[in-house]
């Protein structure tokens, strides 16, 4: 397969600045020469980043790229959801990332409204046919607060059954555990394309702390290593390029159908490890 059949997206987070906004514009610009799908843009739960979204998803489109913004619906209600994703049908948005979000600590039993993403999959559904290409989140190593590997298959192939049109990994740094995981989704008759998100890693601190909140396993081997470089970040770096690209290498002849790259609003770590890709 060659990297023109596979679906490619970039993932940003909103900035707070002008000068944050700018150099956004800019770190996408560089990742158009690949020819993305989309750029999505995450979104903090109960709209706490809302105006943040909204600009980079309106800068994504001026820019002529499709936007996915991201809605993680955790202490909004339907009527709330429904307003929003009719804005952003009106302004173009034709792909949206479903998502429950991480419910704020404290806020659990109080809280009105859906409780997971198969239920707001099915209300963009039911409320807006197909005029959204749903993308909902996949978890290769098992979702932190899930009961058992068992009940987190079951809960994506809930989000499934509710019309979710493709899927997007938590990042993880083992391709058995993917591949495991899309091979428990065909067994149960899912065809659904389960793109692997891929984290570059650049710095040690900042991502053993991301794995910690996320549940995503660093392999012992490589968290020896980052924490054997110290503070030499060209060190972590060149390492880092080494594996992802790997991993990405491994992905791609096992048959994923796209990498979905992590940015962290950053361009020189994708970009590298997408010309050694070749894509
Ligand atoms: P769900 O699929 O609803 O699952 C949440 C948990 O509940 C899982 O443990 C699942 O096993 C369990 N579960 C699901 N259904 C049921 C049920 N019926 N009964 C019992 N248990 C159930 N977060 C943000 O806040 N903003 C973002 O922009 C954002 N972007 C993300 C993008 C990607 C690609 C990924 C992978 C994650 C993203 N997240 C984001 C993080 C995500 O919101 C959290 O991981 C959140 O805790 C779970 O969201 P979900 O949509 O996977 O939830």
């Amino acid at each position: 397969m060659t990297g023109s059949q596979k679906k490619l997206s970039f993932e940003f987070f909103p900035t707070r600045t002008p000068e944050g906004r700018a150099k956004q514009v800019i770190t996408r610009k560089q990742l158009s020469q690949y020819n993305p799908e989309f750029f999505s843009c995450t979104s903090g739960a109960g709209g706490s980043t809302k105006e943040g979204t909204l600009q980079a998803i309106t800068d994504i489109l001026s820019e002529g790229v499709a936007a996915a913004p991201h809605l993680p619906c955790v202490g909004m209600q339907p009527v709330e959801i429904i307003e929003l994703l009719q804005q952003y049908k009106e302004m173009g948005v034709r792909h949206i990332v479903a998502l429950r979000g991480d419910i704020p600590s404290g806020m659990g039993s109080g809280m009105s409204g859906l409780r997971y993403a198969n239920e707001l999959v099915e209300l963009i559904k039911t409320e807006f046919g197909s005029d959204f290409h749903v993308e909902v989140a996949a978890y290769p190593e098992t979702h932190p607060q899930a009961k058992s590997p068992r009940s987190d298959l079951d809960a994506f192939v809930a989000k499934v059954r509710a019309g979710a049109d493709s899927a997007i990994t938590q990042y993880f740094y083992n391709a058995d555990a993917y591949m495991r995981f899309v091979d428990e989704v065909r067994a149960l008759g899912l065809d659904v394309p389960v793109v692997p998100g891929i984290m570059p890693i650049t710095s040690s601190t900042q991502l053993m702390r991301f794995s910690d909140a996320c549940g995503a396993e660093i392999p012992r081997w490589i968290r020896l290593r980052l924490q054997a470089f110290g503070d030499d970040t060209a060190s972590i770096r060149a390492f880092g390029l080494d594996v992802v690209t790997h991993l990405c290498e491994q992905l791609r002849s096992q048959g994923a159908p796209g990498l979905h790259f992590y940015t962290m609003n950053q361009s020189v770590a994708t970009l590298e490890i997408c010309d050694r890709l070749g894509l």
